[in-house]
């Protein structure tokens, strides 16, 4: 079947020519210009030797030239590889190297980082730019053609490709924009998510695109920038991770203003607290909607929905999408377990990656029996709702007890003191592990200005508080204050780095 996740844009370009498809800054640029610009610089890349099938990777910040570049290398008919903003040159060389890229796109502040990992890789850099006549029509694909590698980001080993097909990207957006945000032409969506990271790329840009409603990037989030821009650009969608709600919950807790237009929340990519879903809901007045992915599945494998959304859970599968909790020591069978057990989550369906590009073992230990694994722990109730308990390798095994974090940073969470929290295991000789609490604190209790005294009396208490929530073998024992967490460039909290920090 013929298909190129080109045509997410072309399409909306036909339908909504003069309507904005990207803010950035003063910038308003319409379906039609974006457009035309994708496909001058697909001729640019023609001119530089590019052929349909090859490689093409992009190094940009979330700004208008990131869609210009990405859908100019689907309209030339190439597979396009986004790179992470953040990596250093060798990191980004690693991955032209392995991906067999003929040239890198890059420019702004990327742009050292790049020539020097472009120079390593003996590859040209290009600069976007629509000096060139458009080509005339894009190429055409096959809708099982690899139309995107996506680099994991390695917050779990060394980064690998994930060949994602036109079809899992026209469908996961079309999915997201009309069965789960039922995005209209009307709709203007902020976009901080960064763009090469899977959640930002399907999400918020293509089904924003795919919609004919409006995209307004962010280069840099903070809490107070997101605001300011919700309310200036009159935002109804905002797309984020969980440290991003806290970030804008924190911003709306300073300032009386809030963005009128808001009208859903998405959050996805980690886990988010409860009680931080509760807070910002409460300030912003909206719902947030909590779903579930991974790079490798396009990235959305389930979602709550409007009507019957259940809070603390990741909601049901999406349309043509199944789910399986199976039992995770079995290695090449899938043995499903009843509901209400905790399991590995098993995910099926037109989502599913086509596999790691040139890793075929990475790939067979995840694609099992029609089946990809997907490392994390669920259990599914009876509604059929998901909850992901943890990653399967941030479970902590303290004295033979298993104890997934997430539930133990669920009850800290709610205590007035934590701002922020992760819940780690750390080696110990006699329990094999021990539970250990990294938290940010709230206010000045146990902030860079309080005295020893004052922060064991506070760690002391939250001790004493999951004690009195949580079953023996599953409180914190020991309480570590930090400013921040270190978090990866998607946002989310790097644990590997604090068990390393913090050992
Ligand atoms: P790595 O590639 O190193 O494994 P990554 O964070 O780059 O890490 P992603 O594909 O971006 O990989 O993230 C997928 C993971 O994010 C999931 O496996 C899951 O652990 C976590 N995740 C995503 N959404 C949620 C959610 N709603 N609740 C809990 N965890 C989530």
């Amino acid at each position: 079947m013929s298909l190129s996740a080109a045509t997410l844009l072309s399409d909306s370009a036909r339908r909504h020519p003069g309507r904005v498809a990207v803010v950035e800054g003063d910038l308003r640029l319409t379906y039609a210009a974006l457009w035309d610009d994708a496909l001058r610089f697909a001729a640019v890349l023609r001119e530089r030797g590019v052929r349909p099938g090859d490689r093409v990777a992009v190094l940009l910040p979330n700004t208008a030239d990131f869609p210009r570049a990405y859908y100019a290398v689907l309209a030339a008919g190439a597979t396009v590889v986004p790179v992470h903003a953040l990596l250093v040159p060798d990191e980004v060389a690693y991955v032209l190297r392995h991906s067999g890229a003929k040239a890198l796109v890059s420019g702004g502040p990327l742009r050292p980082v790049a020539v020097e990992a472009a120079a390593a890789a003996g590859i040209a850099v290009l600069a976007v730019t629509t000096e060139a006549e458009p080509l005339p029509y894009a190429e055409e694909r096959d809708a099982s053609d690899t139309a995107a590698v996506l680099y994991t980001s390695g917050t779990t080993g060394r980064p690998k490709g994930a060949r994602l097909t036109h079809l899992n990207l026209v469908l996961n957006a079309s999915v997201c924009a009309a069965d789960l945000l039922r995005l209209t032409p009307e709709d203007t969506v902020l976009g901080c998510l960064p763009l090469f990271h899977s959640y930002g790329q399907s999400c918020a840009m293509n089904a924003t695109l795919r919609t004919g409603a409006t995209l307004v990037l962010l280069p840099r989030f903070t809490g107070p920038a997101a605001l300011d821009m919700m309310i200036r650009e009159r935002v109804t969608v905002f797309m984020g991770v969980p440290t991003m709600y806290h970030a804008l919950a924190e911003a709306a807790a300073a300032d009386e203003r809030r963005p009128e237009a808001l009208r859903v929340g998405v959050s996805g990519g980690a886990a988010l607290p409860v009680a931080l879903l509760e807070r910002f809901e409460e300030l912003f007045g909206t719902v947030i909607l909590e779903g579930y992915g991974l790079t490798e599945t396009s990235p959305v494998a389930t979602f709550n929905q409007f009507s019957g959304r259940r809070p603390g859970t990741v909601g049901h599968p999406v349309w043509g999408v199944d789910i399986a909790v199976a039992d995770p020591e079995q290695d090449r069978t899938v043995v499903p377990l009843p509901d209400g057990e905790v399991g590995e989550v098993l995910v099926r369906g037109h989502n599913v990656f086509a596999g790691y590009l040139d890793d075929p073992e990475a790939t067979a230990a995840v694609l099992v029996d029609g089946w990809f694994r997907t490392g994390d722990l669920g259990v599914r109730d009876k509604d059929g709702y998901l909850s992901i308990v943890d990653r399967k390798k941030d479970l902590i095994i303290r004295g033979g007890y298993n104890v997934y974090p997430r539930e133990v940073e669920e009850v800290l969470a709610r205590h007035p003191a934590v701002a922020q929290v992760a819940v780690i295991g750390l080696p110990d000789p006699v329990r094999g592990e021990e539970i250990c609490a990294v938290v940010v604190p709230r206010g000045d209790a146990a902030g860079p200005g309080a005295d020893d005294e004052t922060r064991r009396a506070v760690a002391d208490e939250l001790v004493s508080w999951s004690r009195e929530r949580l079953g023996g073998h599953k409180y914190p024992r020991t309480v570590r204050f930090l400013p921040e967490l270190p978090l990866g460039p998607s946002g989310k909290v790097l644990k590997r780095d604090l068990r390393e920090s913090c050992a």
